[in-house]
């Protein structure tokens, strides 16, 4: 076992504090990453005060993970000492399901295993990425171009994949119109990624404040939610309205602002059930979707794309002692765009 330095939630309620916590020892096909940054996801936090669920603690959150492997088990094959790589939101899955032999191992039959707060295959349970150091199986580590620095690849782990794998899915591209609603953490690797990709894309934000970001990043057109001309204005316009925002929203306004055959698909997730008049759907025969992160594959695909168009989350780099601080400005939405941690303060 390694010993190493880590910072974790104790409670739902209690700041996170520095603590250490075991690796496990090296597997034939482990690899043991040294990290060098890990992204700040609200998931970390809606995990850590048990908003989705009862977590054990001492929990150390984190998944999006990026770092140089310092050893590896002796039937490895994937990686080698000095690589560059990343870990996102799993660590391992059954292997042997329809959507694990398929590269999507996010859906999993069996449930993926998360990188933390879950229970892996040694029956113990999953510590993330707020961390020195993280052992994972190779087939769920990915290699991280050269041409991506290691802070600004960190969020592509989480944030990154969860809007690539729609924007893929739903064929953003030349000639395609997408709206991405919400410029956040997730909202503004979209814009980046769906701009790179060919789409025209248009940011639906609650204000026109980030508009100029907006712009910086990519998007052809900024609109504000707040002001009801938006919606009369781009109404029957959107082939793909990517939805960012965790907060409950009126599902047949946005509805009505794609296309015939578009899709209004949620990344973000409000607790609370949303309600939609059908007629929405049936009259130009528009869809209502979901997605979750991506599969192993298609985020090594990701990166590659990203690395190619010199894509990268907008970040501020934090010492380990700044946590409890950054956590609260995400959860005021007060960072422009990604937190985070310099794993180096963690030593
Ligand atoms: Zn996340
Ligand atoms: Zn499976």
């Amino acid at each position: 076992m390694l010993t190493v330095n880590a910072y974790a939630a104790t409670s739902p309620t209690a700041p996170l504090e520095p603590v250490t916590i075991e690796r496990r020892d090296l597997g034939a096909h482990d690899v043991l990453i040294e990290i060098r940054y890990a992204g700040i996801c609200h998931s970390d936090i809606h995990t850590a005060r048990g908003d989705w669920g009862p977590a054990s603690y001492p929990l150390v959150t984190g998944h999006e993970i990026a770092g140089v492997v310092t050893e590896v088990g002796p039937d490895v094959t994937k990686h080698a000492v000095g690589d560059r790589v990343g870990v996102g939101c799993m660590v391992d899955s059954c292997r042997e399901c329809r959507y694990c032999e398929a590269g999507e191992e996010q859906f999993c039959v069996e449930g993926n295993i998360g990188t933390y707060g879950a229970t892996g295959k040694d029956g113990v349970m999953t510590q993330g990425g707020y961390s020195t150091h993280v052992v994972v199986t190779e087939d769920f580590v990915v290699r991280i171009p050269d041409a991506l620095e290691l802070d600004v690849a960190a969020p592509l782990l989480c944030a990154g994949i969860t809007t690539f794998s729609p924007l893929h899915h739903w064929n953003a591209g030349p000639g395609r119109t997408v709206a991405v609603v919400g410029l956040g953490g997730l909202g503004h690797m979209a814009v980046r990624i769906a701009h790179a990709m060919g789409a025209e894309v248009t940011v639906l934000s609650q204000s026109l404040k980030k508009q100029e970001d907006g712009l910086r990043l990519g998007a052809d057109h900024y609109f504000a939610t707040s002001d009801p001309a938006t919606f009369e204005q781009l109404a029957g316009t959107f082939d793909l309205v990517l939805n960012t925002v965790s907060a409950p929203v009126d599902v047949d306004a946005y509805l009505g602002l794609l296309a015939v055959d578009g899709a209004l698909v949620n990344v973000g997730a409000p607790p609370e059930a949303l309600s939609l008049n059908v007629f929405s759907l049936i009259m130009s025969r528009r869809s209502y979707a979901g997605s979750l992160i991506g599969g192993i594959r298609e985020t090594q695909q990701m990166l590659d794309f990203c690395a190619e168009h010199g894509i990268g989350a907008e970040v501020e780099v934090i010492a380990a002692d700044r946590i409890n601080e950054a956590w609260e400005r995400v959860l005021a939405s007060d960072v422009r765009y990604r937190f985070v941690i310099d794993a180096a303060t963690l030593a």
